[in-house]
């Protein structure tokens, strides 16, 4: 039995989870679960799955939570409490699918514990990348991913030897404005936004895939993961998602991982790796499916590819800046306050305001990361007037 702490349980990744546990309830059991402000969803969860402890955002929602579950679920709650989950000593692998960057600590801690982690929350990466990969190789621990691309990655780089690779290439959707012209791009509206083509994901991230900030993201994140120069990470635009990524050798041979989309698929192999488990969740047709297509990202309509690919050459503090700077640009798009079109405009006006650090510590990347939301919220106010007077 391998035991999961599972932290973003009441997510869309969370719930995949759950459902890859249930179904391989002979192999996985989930001992922790952590949520942020979901207690109704966390309360149902507690009771079918009956972990040892779980925690929950607020102390309000987790004296409920011991009035509810007594003793037999230990509750904690904030930041120390996923700390001390992600910790548990009955825990083998900790999968952290929290959005934004709240997963960061207890992915260290978990780290400095001795688990296995494995990582939907991409933002660790991003903002921590080089500390994180680091303490792993030191603390001789593996870092695995949910992310699809990654993990496609993954399973085609499986024994080769990293000078053999020539680049990685991410797929992209492209996501719901891939054939948008640009001199529509200012009046794109939030419901448009998310409507995702091909996924069903979180809020935060299906904006992200509209504005491709999500696939800089990945750019960054492939980087660390895979330990490649930015220069070796590429994006190609892939409508179908049904590649879900490739790796280009020296020789010029291309190895791609497919399947239908689904994340049940890299959440199990991230749980049950090194093993290939049996599943009868994903089934692709190709004769279904028909063509599949490849073409080039529109960087001047997409500038997330651009700014990411330059966060990821300079590093530092740099991909730090743009991730918060993008968190808070989605918040003041959602709220109304800016339009889409200027998501990017605010995210490459925080960078280049930056003084960027190199081999920062993780104080100073998390300082960045706060100067990068204020320095974001001042710029919001200004594009936010800009766009009253339109
Ligand atoms: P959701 O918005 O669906 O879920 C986010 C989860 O994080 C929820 O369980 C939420 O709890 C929890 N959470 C948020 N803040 C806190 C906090 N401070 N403390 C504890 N828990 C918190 O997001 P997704 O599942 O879509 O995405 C999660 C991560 O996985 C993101 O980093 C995303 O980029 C990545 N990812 C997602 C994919 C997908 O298909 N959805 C694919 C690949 C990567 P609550 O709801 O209780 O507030």
């Amino acid at each position: 039995m391998k035991k999961v702490v599972l932290l973003g349980s009441t997510g869309s990744i969370g719930t995949s989870t759950v459902k890859v546990v249930q179904d391989l309830s002979d192999r996985l059991e989930l001992v922790g679960l952590g949520a942020g402000g979901n207690v109704e969803l966390l309360s149902e969860q507690i009771r079918t799955l009956k972990p040892l402890a779980a925690s929950i955002g607020s102390e309000k929602n987790a004296a409920r939570l011991r009035g509810e579950f007594g003793k037999s679920t230990q509750i904690y709650s904030g930041e120390e409490g996923l700390i001390k989950l992600a910790t548990m000593p009955e825990a083998d692998i900790v999968l952290i699918s929290i959005v934004g960057t709240a997963g960061l600590k207890p992915a260290l801690a978990a780290i400095r514990a001795g688990k296995d982690i494995a990582l939907a929350s991409k933002e660790v990466l991003v903002v921590a990348g080089e500390i994180v990969m680091n303490l792993a190789r030191e603390c001789g621990v593996n870092v695995l991913t949910v992310d699809s691309e990654h993990s496609a990655i993954f399973q085609c780089l499986e024994g080769s030897k990293p000078e053999s690779v020539r680049r990685l290439i991410l797929t992209a959707s492209g996501g719901p404005f891939r054939n948008t012209p640009r001199e529509q791009f200012p009046s794109i509206t939030l419901d448009k936004a998310l409507k995702h083509p091909s996924w069903v994901m979180g809020r935060k991230i299906t904006l992200d895939s509209a504005t491709l900030f999500n696939k800089g993201l990945e750019m960054i994140e492939a980087r660390w993961l895979f330990n490649m120069g930015m220069e070796k990470v590429s994006v190609v635009v892939h409508p179908q998602s049904i590649v879900h990524s490739m790796v280009e050798f020296v020789d010029g041979s291309v190895l791609a991982q497919m399947s239908t989309p689904d994340m049940c698929l890299p959440i199990q192999y991230a749980l049950t790796w090194p093993e290939r488990v049996p599943s009868q969740r994903v089934k692709t047709h190709f004769s279904s499916i028909g063509t599949l297509t490849f073409e080039e990202a529109d960087e001047e309509r997409f500038p997330a590819l651009r700014l990411a690919r330059l966060a990821g050459l300079e590093g530092g503090t740099l991909p730090a800046v743009l991730n918060a700077a993008n968190e808070v640009a989605v918040q003041a798009f959602i709220d109304g306050k800016i339009r889409f079109d200027q998501i990017a405009t605010l995210v490459e006006k925080v960078m280049l305001a930056h003084t960027r650090i190199d081999r920062p510590t993780l104080e100073a990347l998390l300082e960045a990361d706060l100067w990068a939301r204020k320095s974001a919220g001042l710029v919001t106010e200004t594009l936010s007037k800009s766009k009253s007077a339109l």
